[in-house]
């Protein structure tokens, strides 16, 4: 597999890039070189602007994530977030422990990714990641898996089942080239190229 996906390029491009690779502080007027990358927002997690160590301090507290939406949507978002967005029962009870701390042994919360799993995780390429992260699955995992999640997302996502909705024609896309991507990495143990 050496060919590597023009649509997914533009999303991975800047993760998958060395973290040496000179770039400028993209504060405004601050030349020095940046090492730390951040989100440009919420709705934009896979661009990125890149800071220098001051500035991504600065960044990170002006960075808003919940701006512009309402009581209710904040609420929502909170929610939607410790379950991974994959609302399933009232586990409001959950809500005070971040995902970062929540333990799922059993397996109870479909597509959540515990801890553990960032861990495992957080020695593969970028690229890598990323698709775990899209495709919402445990590492390790098998082909067997990966198709299983592969099937469930590819219909969750369908445009038959979204009206048509754009937004859920981009995540298609991005989950096909995520299983791609994974599929290689795990056929062969290689990342695309
Ligand atoms: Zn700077």
């Amino acid at each position: 597999m050496t060919k590597r996906h023009k649509f997914f390029k533009n999303y991975f491009t800047e993760a998958a890039a060395p973290k040496t690779a000179q770039k400028i502080c993209d504060w405004a007027g601050c030349s020095c070189d940046a090492l730390n990358r951040a989100p440009k927002s919420r709705d934009n997690i896979y661009n990125y602007l890149w800071f220098c160590d001051d500035h991504i301090i600065d960044y990170n507290k002006k960075w808003d994530y919940l701006k512009g939406l309402t009581a209710g949507e904040i609420e929502r978002e909170i929610i939607a977030d410790t379950y991974w967005r994959r609302p399933m029962w009232p586990l409001s009870r959950l809500k005070k422990y971040g995902p970062d701390n929540l333990q799922d042994p059993l397996d109870f919360i479909p597509g959540y990714q515990g801890i553990e799993t960032k861990q495992k995780t957080a020695s593969l390429p970028q690229e890598i990641q990323e698709s775990i992260k899209v495709m919402e699955v445990d590492y390790p995992l098998s082909l067997q898996d990966l198709k299983k999640a592969y099937k469930l997302k590819a219909k969750e996502y369908h445009p038959d089942v979204n009206s048509g909705s754009k937004q859920a024609e981009e995540k298609l896309k991005l989950i096909n080239i995520a299983y791609k991507i994974l599929e290689t990495f795990l056929q062969d143990g290689l990342v695309a190229r």
